[in-house]
């Protein structure tokens, strides 16, 4: 059986874990060629310096960076919570709202007070996703391969955390698809926080993003 080792560009093990899941799973069934998932953070490889404007030039960063260190196919994905009522915030900023980057609660802290006075009807928002593909040059003899997609999960900003799944802003974001989850009938939509992976990523930005992806690294690499 022939393994293709494919590198996820992130150090942030929730992300590992939903995209390992949702890669090695479908992939590995697809084919007799066997996935071998590695991720930045095992490779001991530093993060590059997110300094692009958009989350398509981030993720394009990112990939493009594992793929040069190591010569490997490199997946990766930028994504962040953008509500309504703050324009384009926090945005690419997402992860570092509260001035540490990856403080998951200080970052949801500072977004419920700066939302404290909102209504409900008023807190849409909405995560987005871009997921890229890097093949650097070289790779099985060929040319490089650079391939974005993208995803949008939509919902609201909640008045408090609920739900100890997931990462980051999950448990302050609800949802609008809650897939006739049984709990809906107890008065009370879910957060993301309260949902399995499996049904995250159902309806999520990123399980969008990857889905979409998961097609070309299919045709590209198995
Ligand atoms: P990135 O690692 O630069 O893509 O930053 C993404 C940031 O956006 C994360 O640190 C989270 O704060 C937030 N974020 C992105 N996707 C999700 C999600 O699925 N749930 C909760 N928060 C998310």
């Amino acid at each position: 059986m022939r393994t293709v080792r494919i590198v996820l560009a992130t150090h942030n093990r929730g992300k590992v874990a939903e995209m390992r899941h949702m890669l090695e799973e479908q992939l590995s069934t697809r084919s007799n060629t066997r996935c071998d998932l590695v991720s930045a953070g095992d490779l001991g490889l530093p993060d590059p310096v997110e300094n692009g404007v958009t989350f398509e030039e981030n993720a394009l960063l990112k990939a493009r960076f594992v793929a040069q260190r190591t010569g490997l196919p490199g997946i990766a994905d930028d994504s962040g919570l953008v509500v309504d009522v703050m324009g384009a915030a926090p945005g690419i900023l997402s992860a570092r709202w509260a001035g540490v980057h990856g403080d998951d609660a200080a970052n949801r802290r500072l977004l419920l007070a700066q939302l404290k006075d909102i209504p409900t009807g008023k807190r849409m928002a909405h995560f987005e996703c871009r997921a890229a593909l890097v093949i650097p040059r070289g790779y099985d003899n060929a040319e490089a391969v650079e391939i974005v997609r993208s995803g949008k999960m939509t919902g609201h900003i909640a008045h408090a955390p609920r739900g100890l799944n997931g990462f980051g802003y999950d448990s302050i974001f609800v949802p609008d698809d809650q897939l006739n989850l049984s709990a809906a009938e107890e008065g009370r939509p879910w957060t993301c926080a309260e949902l399995t992976a499996e049904q995250k990523n159902a309806i999520s930005h990123r399980g969008k993003a990857m889905r979409a992806l998961l097609e070309d690294i299919q045709a590209r690499l198995f």
